[in-house]
C-alpha cells in the first residue's frame, strides 16, 4: 500500500510521472536505449528540452520572446549566489522572510552590499511583512515567494519597477499567479516540478549583462542561455521527469490545479481552526497553501497522535528541525483523499480525549 506522502521535498509526484520515466529507463520509445545512456546531444533529448521550455513559458503565461527558460543543476541553492553573481553591481535589496531568505542573503553578500528592506524575523517568521519601502538605487529586489519551513506565502506580488526575483521552489505552477510580475523566477525542481537534480531558472533576458564583473562560464546565465542549457551534460533524467510532470499539469489545467490545491489548504486549515487540540503555526492571512504548519495545544499528546499517523499511513507531516510539530505540503500531486486521512488522524485524537 503507497503512503500518503506530506513531504515538503523531495515530495510526491502524480503517478503517470513515476510510471513514464520508469518505461523511459528501460527504453526511450522505441530507440532501444534507456533514456539515461542517450546523449545530450540526440535528436530526442533535444526535443525533450525544447518541449520543456516551450511548456513553462506556457503555463507560466508568460512571453517566449522575453523571457529564457533554463535547466541547471546545483540546486535553489547555487540560485542564492548565481543571482547575485548575474545580477548585484553594489546593492541589492532581500525580503527576509525565513530561512531561505537568509541563506540568500548571506550568499548575496559575497558579491556586494545586501540591505533587508523587510524582516520577519522579530515575530518568528510567522508573517509575511507588509510595509516597506523599495529604494531606487538598488540593482533587483530577492523575495521567497513561499516558505516552505515556516508556512507563509506571498498571495501577491510587492510591486516595484526594479528587476524583482524570487525564489518559487515550493509554490510554482501551483496556482494561477502573475509571473510576469518577475524578471527571474528559480526553482530546486524536487517540490512541485520534477525530481531533484534538476533547477529552474526562468529570466528575462533585458536584465541580464549589466553587471561589469566577469562571470565564470558555469554561472553565467548568458552563456547557458546561449549554449540552450547545453553548456555541459545537463541531468537529462531530471529533465525528462520535468516534462512528464508538466504535461501532467497542463491536462489538468493551471486552474483547476490551483482550485484543488486551495480545497485542500481550506480544508485541512477548518480542521485546525475547528479542532481545539491543535493550533497553527502562522498568521491566518498570510497561511501558505502548499505547506500547512501547526502544532498540538499539549505537547503530551504527541506520542499518541504520532502513533495514530503512522497506523494511518501518513509519512513526511514531522515539522521542519528548526521549528517542531508538524507540516503537511500539500503539492499539487497529493490527493484530496490524503489530507482526508490526516484529518481523520487529527478527530480521532479529539475523539480520544473527548474534546
Ligand atoms: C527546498 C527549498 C530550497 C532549497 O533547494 P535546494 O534545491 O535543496 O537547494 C530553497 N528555497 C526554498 C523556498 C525551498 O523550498
Amino acid at each position: 500500500m503507497t503512503k500518503h506522502n506530506f513531504s515538503a521535498g523531495p515530495s510526491i509526484l502524480p503517478k503517470e510521472v513515476f510510471d513514464g520515466s520508469s518505461n523511459a529507463i528501460l527504453q526511450y520509445q522505441q530507440t532501444g536505449l534507456s533514456i539515461i545512456e542517450m546523449s545530450h546531444r540526440s535528436k530526442e533529448v533535444g526535443l525533450i528540452i525544447e518541449e520543456a521550455k516551450s511548456l513553462v513559458i506556457e503555463l507560466l503565461n508568460l512571453n517566449g520572446n522575453e523571457y529564457e527558460v533554463l535547466f541547471l543543476q546545483g540546486g535553489a541553492s547555487l540560485q542564492f549566489l548565481m543571482v547575485a553573481y548575474n545580477l548585484l553591481n553594489k546593492k541589492a535589496g532581500y525580503l527576509n522572510t525565513g530561512s531561505w531568505s537568509e541563506k540568500a542573503i548571506k550568499e548575496a553578500k559575497f558579491f556586494g552590499e545586501v540591505i533587508e528592506l523587510s524582516s520577519s524575523k522579530n515575530n518568528g517568521y510567522r508573517s509575511i511583512p507588509k510595509d516597506f519601502d523599495i529604494p531606487d538605487d538598488i540593482d533587483y529586489v530577492h523575495m521567497t515567494s513561499n516558505n516552505t519551513i515556516y508556512g507563509t506565502q506571498y498571495h501577491s506580488a510587492p510591486k516595484t519597477n526594479l528587476p524583482l526575483v524570487v525564489d518559487s521552489s515550493s509554490d510554482i505552477f501551483s496556482r494561477e499567479f502573475d509571473y510576469s510580475s518577475y524578471d527571474l523566477i528559480y526553482a530546486g525542481a524536487q517540490k512541485n516540478v520534477g525530481p531533484a537534480g534538476v533547477t529552474l531558472v526562468v529570466v528575462k533576458k533585458d536584465i541580464l549583462g549589466k553587471v561589469s564583473r566577469e562571470i565564470p562560464s558555469m554561472l553565467n546565465y548568458n552563456i547557458h542561455i546561449e549554449k540552450k542549457s547545453l553548456f555541459n551534460t545537463p541531468p537529462v533524467f531530471a529533465i525528462y521527469a520535468t516534462l512528464l510532470n508538466l504535461r501532467w499539469i497542463k491536462k489538468k489545467t493551471i486552474k483547476s490545479i490551483g482550485q484543488n490545491n486551495l480545497k485542500k489548504a481550506k480544508m485541512l486549515y477548518d480542521e485546525i481552526d475547528n479542532n481545539k487540540l491543535f493550533k497553527g503555526f502562522v498568521d491566518v492571512q498570510d497561511r501558505s497553501l502548499m505547506n500547512v504548519t501547526f502544532d498540538l495545544v499539549d505537547n503530551n499528546l504527541s506520542n499518541t497522535f504520532d502513533v495514530i499517523i503512522e497506523q494511518s499511513n501518513i509519512s513526511g507531516v514531522k515539522g521542519h528541525r528548526s521549528i517542531g510539530g508538524y507540516r503537511a505540503s500539500l503539492y499539487n500531486a497529493l490527493p484530496i483523499k490524503s489530507v482526508e486521512a490526516l484529518i481523520n488522524c487529527m478527530d480521532e485524537l479529539k475523539i480520544k480525549f473527548n474534546k
